[in-house]
């Protein structure tokens, strides 16, 4: 059966683009192929962003309490739609449907946060900053704003960009992972149902061909992306290159330091969840394990005992397992072969995921949890970003040299410590070299109001998304200097008076 590809948004109306190349979407649970991306081209990118041009002074004259409104009845109705969103989410992504729950409510979360930003848009006066003249700040949206995601948050990282562009004026042009476009088309829906005008947010496909148009388009003010490091770089250098301002968010390779008082069985919850949740697919994973002294006896053990314990099986179904499968059978296949070049590299393999496979869904993309102890810092499981459900642990002797380790990262987007020492904590929060810290927490992916901060490689930029720096990002500031001489007609009333 030929599947039709899945329709692009451009001026407010869904089109399947016939003719054009596609590359399928999958079931990961299954292998089954479930939908077409197409391919677009530069015309097609084109298209979009003169639609969102021409959407856009309306727009941006629309003052922002409006803009929210609309914003206020699509959480409305992304919260109607949730369990089918989660469901989405998990059919193309393959997350657990718990996981795919936390996926649309942090969405949510950031539409929420979006529907605030009219006070975070208020500029800033100062009266008689020389005699008679008074100097104000205002916050303008830049104009077309573009924002190019991954496939490892299908709901939520769409949402970190285009409720707060949209919020503050922008019109917007989404390429979602073509990994994962069907949630991304079902959010977009209910952004028209809420009443969004034709044009404000379009929707493109693709990949490579498809980005570059939009890096390079005239009429796009700003792009905002996430995905693996060395694409973020390159969206970085191309996209300054040609004008744009850019945040882009990279890869990441984040530390957990298990110190020796940790308390034990919430250390071990917190790390299994940081490194097999989402089946590692998270660029807050907690994927290196830093076991520090006794921690090695007390720790290690039952850690390595939980992540032999979980159960992986398809998704879509019930039951539910504990952890699901990897994004494509390539991504799978990979990281398998990054385990086996661990272990030819004098890695022990302590738990061994390759060889699990769920009797009930053979053609799956599964891998088990896995667990490299003894791994040492030259290796390649500890240079690549592995993104997948493996665990590298090494040991160190003191607190120290955990935290000199951790710093040698070239990444920076969290790491965590646990611990029972208020010093120790404060030493690591003011040493680690990291844009978020987790004391007690396993994965400290910061809220919607915060920043999401990565630091070093995981992040080219100035303003980041989320929180006062993403509004930051989506509007330019305007400084004004006024004086008045006369009164013009009051100017009668004004003699008259002081007569
Ligand atoms: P990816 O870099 O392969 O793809 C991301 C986006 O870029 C997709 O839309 C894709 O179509 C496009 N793309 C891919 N290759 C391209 C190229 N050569 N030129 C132009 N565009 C290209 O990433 P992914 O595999 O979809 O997602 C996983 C990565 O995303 C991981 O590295 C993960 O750490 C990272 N990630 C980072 C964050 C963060 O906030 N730092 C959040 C989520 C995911």
């Amino acid at each position: 059966m030929t599947l039709a590809p899945c329709p692009v948004f451009i001026g407010g109306e869904w089109n399947r683009l016939n003719n054009l190349s596609t590359t399928p979407v999958h079931n990961p649970s299954t292998g089954d192929v479930i939908a077409e991306a197409p391919l677009c081209t530069s015309q097609h990118v084109n298209d979009a962003v003169e639609a969102a041009a021409a959407a856009f002074p309306a727009w941006a004259e629309t003052p922002p309490t409006d803009r929210a409104r609309i914003l206020f009845r699509f959480k409305t109705l992304l919260e109607e739609n949730f369990e089918d969103l989660v469901r989405s989410n998990t059919r193309e992504h393959g997350k657990t449907l718990v996981e795919s729950r936390g996926d649309v409510k942090r969405g949510i979360e950031m539409v929420e946060f979006a529907c605030g930003v009219p006070s975070l848009l208020m500029g800033e006066a100062l009266e008689n900053v020389a005699r008679g003249i008074d100097c104000d700040t205002i916050r303008q949206p830049l104009g077309v704003c573009a924002g190019i995601t991954p496939f490892n948050f299908p709901c939520m990282v769409p949402l970190w960009m285009y409720p707060v562009a949209l919020v503050c004026g922008n019109t917007f042009v989404l390429k979602p992972s073509e990994k994962v476009p069907l949630t991304s088309i079902k959010v977009v829906e209910l952004l028209e149902k809420a009443g969004l005008p034709k044009g404000v947010l379009n929707i493109v496909h693709g990949g490579r061909e498809c980005v570059d148009a939009l890096l390079t388009h005239p009429k796009i003010k700003a792009i905002s992306f996430v995905g693996s490091t060395p694409v973020a770089r390159y969206i970085y250098e191309v996209g300054t290159k040609h004008g744009k301002r850019v945040q882009s968010n990279g890869g990441a390779k984040n530390f957990v330091l298990l110190m020796p008082d940790a308390d034990i069985d919430n250390s071990v919850r917190g790390v299994v969840e940081a490194a097999f949740g989402c089946a590692g697919e998270r660029c807050m994973a907690g994927s290196t394990a830093v076991v520090v002294g006794g921690a090695a006896n007390s720790v290690l053990p039952p850690l390595v005992e939980a992540a032999r314990r979980i159960k992986i099986g398809p998704t879509d179904r019930d039951p539910q397992p504990d952890m699901g499968p990897l994004i494509t059978r390539q991504h799978r296949d990979r990281v398998a072969h990054l385990i086996e070049t661990g272990a030819k590299e004098g890695a022990r393999i302590a738990a061994d995921g390759r060889a699990i496979k769920p009797d009930s869904s053979p053609n799956g993309f599964f891998l088990g949890a896995t667990v490299l102890d003894e791994v040492q810092p030259a290796m390649t499981v500890m240079r690549e970003e592995i993104f997948g459900p493996v665990l590298n642990v090494l040991r160190m002797e003191d607190l120290d040299a955990a935290i000199d380790l951790a710093n040698t990262s070239p990444y920076g987007n969290g790491a965590s410590i646990f611990t029972c020492s208020g010093k120790a904590a404060r030493e690591f929060k003011h040493r680690i070299k990291c844009g978020m810290v987790g004391i007690n927490v396993g994965v400290p992916a910061s809220m919607a109001w915060f920043p999401f901060n990565g630091w070093n490689e995981s992040f080219f930029g100035d303003l980041h998304m989320q929180g006062k720096e993403g509004v930051q990002f989506f509007t330019q500031l305007k400084v004004t200097m006024s004086r008045w001489f006369s009164f013009g007609e009051g100017d009668v009333w004004y003699r008259e008076s002081k007569k």
